[in-house]
């Protein structure tokens, strides 16, 4: 499964193929790699952080010791941050809160709800769903997390399995003992969502598949016909992600591959996506730079936030999500005047509408994440996640990497230069030294 990495890696030496990846120092400032110089130091910040939580601070539950030390230096004697900073993780299975309430306690310094964003984050802007039956699918307080992002008719997995008994047959231990199908009270599904991975895979994917081909009235018979399906929004395209195993293990992009091949085996037709969100989407960006801006706003940091650093440990999420908002932000200041586009969709992408303005999102939404004053968005890699800088480098990287290794999602395409990071640190700590050296920035 991990072999799009080592083919991956021989474009992070930046130099001719083969050459082993030399790293900076563990520990200390590193040298600038970009013009920075002298000058005067900064005292007041126009930068912001985005870190990825799982393989920059911890490996499952266990902390990773660099993110306490980065941490110290980040906040003042009074644990205020002297930076914007926003936690962006693909996670999805828990609220803001308990998420910020686990952070404070890893990190040593409090964290608010307001500083993270898990991949469903960006939900709340998609009102015209909020108030239709949705299917919801994932594990966790489902039930907790759809509500809080607005939805007023979210129902599970489990509740569609408990109304349709006749459906779920695949574990014969768990075949229900019915005679008589019982009276159906649901009303049509009219959208699924797609939180992250749910715990019985075969459930869920039997169940889905039935809504879809039903247009959600999953009690009827398939009609091939009902094409295309009723939208499906999905958070978290991450295929594979770190815990405290020595591998990577499966993440809800794994779900989706298999979702995905099923629908398109059964109706030979393409699963679409309303909106896709999660690094590595535009959207997810968008939104998170929202959030940075908030924070500066209400500590009255007067400047504007104009680099947003992007610390994560996987080239396919972390680095292609920065890289590609990165261009996403020269593009815009290149036409800066014309009309913004907003995408939950954007590189590559069967069918893959963009969300303009005027379609999908709120209008309050549309001033907010037009009004993004950051001019880029550099990608920073650690060595203490998914991403192994001692795996060994190919012979001939061209040759090597192929669409064949691309471990993103079926509707981003592959670009070697999305996936090349702008600095490799060793871990988390040195990502916020080198930063603060890139920046001049001292603060008091
Ligand atoms: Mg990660």
């Amino acid at each position: 499964m991990r072999r799009g990495l080592p083919a991956l890696r021989g474009l992070l030496g930046g130099g001719s193929a083969g050459r082993p990846l030399r790293l900076p120092a563990p520990s200390g400032p590193q040298p600038p790699a970009e013009g920075s110089g002298g000058g005067q130091l900064n005292v007041l910040p126009s930068f912001g952080f985005l870190f990825d939580i799982d393989g920059v601070l911890v490996r499952g539950k266990t902390p990773i010791p660099a993110a306490k030390t980065a941490f110290q230096k980040l906040v003042n004697s009074q644990g205020q941050f002297l930076v914007p900073v926003v936690f962006v993780t693909n996670a999805g299975n828990c609220l803001r809160q308990k998420k910020a309430d686990q952070l404070s306690h890893i990190l040593g310094v409090p964290i608010s709800q307001d500083q993270v964003m898990m991949s469903h984050s960006p939900l709340r802007m998609f009102k015209r769903y909020h108030e239709k039956c949705v299917l919801v699918s994932g594990q966790g307080p489902l039930l907790d997390i759809a509500q809080d992002l607005g939805f007023s008719q979210p129902i599970t997995i489990e509740t569609l399995r408990e109304k349709y008994p006749l459906l779920d047959v695949v574990d014969h231990d768990r075949t229900p003992d019915v005679s008589y199908p019982s009276a159906v009270e649901l009303p049509k599904i009219e959208a699924v969502v797609l939180f992250g991975e749910p715990v019985r895979w075969e459930t869920n994917l039997q169940l889905i598949i039935d809504v879809l081909l039903t247009s959600g009235y999953p009690g009827n018979p398939y009609h091939h016909e009902n094409y295309p399906h009723i939208p499906v929004l999905a958070c978290n395209m991450d295929l594979m992600w770190v815990a405290e195993a020595q591998s990577p293990r499966f993440g809800h992009g794994t779900f989706m591959v298999c979702l995905e091949n099923i629908y398109k085996k059964i109706t030979g037709k393409d699963l679409k996506y309303e909106a896709l969100m999660g690094k590595p989407s535009e959207l997810t960006y968008q939104y998170a730079e929202y959030l940075i801006r908030t924070q500066a706003a209400e500590r009255q940091w007067k400047q504007p936030i104009q680099t947003l650093y992007a610390v994560g440990d996987n080239l396919m999420t972390d680095v292609y999500g920065a890289n590609l908002y990165n261009r996403y932000l020269e593009e815009k200041n290149s036409r800066k005047g014309s009309k913004t586009q907003i995408q939950a969709k954007v590189a590559g992408g069967r069918g893959s509408a963009a969300l303009s303005q005027d379609d999908e999102i709120d209008n309050s939404w549309e001033n907010e994440l037009a009004s993004a004053a950051a001019t880029h968005c550099r990608s920073v890699l650690v060595c203490t996640g998914v991403y192994n800088p001692h795996t060994e480098a190919p012979l001939d990287t061209k040759e090597s990497i192929t669409e064949t290794v691309f471990h993103g999602h079926r509707d981003f395409s592959f670009d070697p230069g999305l996936v090349e990071p702008d600095h490799i640190v060793p871990d988390v700590d040195a990502a916020v030294d080198l930063i603060f050296h890139l920046e001049n920035f001292a603060p008091n």
